[in-house]
């Protein structure tokens, strides 16, 4: 365990590093924008106008606190241990994103940016972006490689209905390494009037601490809730790890409690370079995108190819906190494969009527293992995100999941 407020008071370190992970190592020509952002962070971040605009937005728009459910049917079948979800598939725009992209419009409101500029691969990020934007009145340019905008049309859809400019990126392999390129070039050009705005704990510092922060508030009210249920603390809680950023914002609350606390990486199709993306299980300590972390490379450095059955998860590194977290033995990193996603999505749809988002099945298919071990007590998970975009894809793929029942 360890005392949480000297934890936060001391990481990241003033250079935006967890122990040997993370740093801003950019480009010359961008070290002025990144420090922009960096000092306004650390500036906007204590000012009780910020705070108090960014509680009435969560509030009235995204409709915040989102409530912790005790899922007993589910539960019952697995044995005496109870699990319970924090609904994040209810935040407005049916995820998590949402909760660091209005933190990041709000900062950029107050800096006196007029655009928002980032890249999507899924178009999670691009639509939770897109939705800030549109709130606060600022431009949107999503950068987007062209196989994924013919792959996840629905989600350019979403994009442009919400007036965010949707950037076709036609060079290399067309998918979100080249979208990263781009909207790197298209932010060097126009620093000094937009913001670049990253969708997980990840990126140069500031990102990955102010993504943290503005994801808090899934932890801090999940706390608060599951006390006020049971009276208790929960025994452990998880969450599914991408880069990290649904994660982080339930755990940093535990982090000083005398709670187990779980990540859960994307096994895809099994443990070979190229079938999963579980970097923390996987990877070595390695640099890319502007930040040091543990990742999987290939034979030559480079990013390696991933897979997961959720395209959320699938990003060949992880946020800098967690990679310093494992190594101080306080968040323990499990996996979990394409299958027992899977079966966690059906049984989580048929038991309790949730339907998850494919990300977050992996937390679910993990707690369920956990429950099964624990025998008794309690297990707190993040229910990151709704299932209504993966339907489709499941349904083609699996059936109606008529096998998956108890
Ligand atoms: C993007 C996404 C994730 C993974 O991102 P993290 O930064 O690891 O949280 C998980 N769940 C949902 C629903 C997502 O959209």
């Amino acid at each position: 365990m360890i005392d949480l407020n000297t934890y936060l008071r001391n990481f990241p370190d003033s250079n935006g590093y967890f122990g040997e992970y993370g740093g801003a190592i950019l480009p010359e020509a961008l070290v002025p924008a990144f420090k922009e952002v960096s000092d306004a962070y650390q500036t906007i971040c204590h000012s009780a106008q910020f705070i108090n605009e960014l509680r009435r937005i969560r509030k009235q728009f995204q409709g915040r606190p989102t409530p912790v459910y005790h899922c007993e049917r589910l539960s019952q079948k697995l044995g005496a241990c109870q699990i319970y979800l924090k609904r994040e598939d209810l935040n407005h725009t049916g995820a998590h994103k949402l909760n660091h992209c209005m933190g990041e419009g709000l900062l950029a409101k107050y800096m006196g940016k007029k655009k928002l500029i980032a890249e999507t691969g899924a178009g999670q990020h691009g639509v939770a972006l897109a939705t800030a934007a549109a709130f606060f009145g600022l431009e949107c340019e999503i950068h987007m490689g062209a196989v994924d905008i013919a792959k996840q049309a629905p989600n350019v859809t979403r994009m442009k209905i919400l007036g965010a400019n949707v950037v076709p990126v036609t060079h290399g392999l067309q998918t979100l390494k080249e979208a990263v390129d781009s909207a790197f070039q298209s932010y060097l050009k126009d620093y000094k009037d937009s913001i670049y705005c990253i969708g997980s704990v990840l990126g140069p510092h500031p990102f990955p601490v102010m993504v943290r922060d503005f994801q808090m508030c899934i932890g801090v009210e999940a706390r608060e809730q599951f006390l006020e249920m049971t009276g208790l603390l929960p025994d452990a809680i998880c969450a599914s790890v991408g880069g990290g950023s649904n994660a982080m914002g339930l755990f940093t609350a535990f982090l000083g409690d005398p709670v187990d606390i779980y990540g859960v990486e994307p096994l895809g199709k099994g443990p070979t370079l190229g079938d999963h993306s579980a970097s923390l299980t996987y990877g070595k300590k390695g640099m890319m995108h502007g930040f040091e972390s543990i990742m999987l490379t290939d034979e030559n450095g480079e990013p390696a190819p991933v897979h997961s059955i959720a395209s959320g998860l699938d990003y060949p590194s992880v946020g800098p906190e967690h990679a310093y977290l494992r190594d101080i033995n306080r968040v323990k990193y499990a996996t979990a494969s394409d299958k027992e996603a899977v079966d966690a999505f059906f049984k989580l749809s048929r038991y309790e009527g949730i339907i998850p988002a494919l990300e977050s099945s992996h937390a679910i298919a993990y707690a369920m293992k956990l429950a099964k071990e624990m025998k008794t007590g309690s297990i707190l998970v993040n229910c990151s995100g709704r299932g209504d975009k993966d339907v489709d894809y499941v349904v083609e793929n699996y059936g109606f999941g008529e096998e998956y029942a108890f």
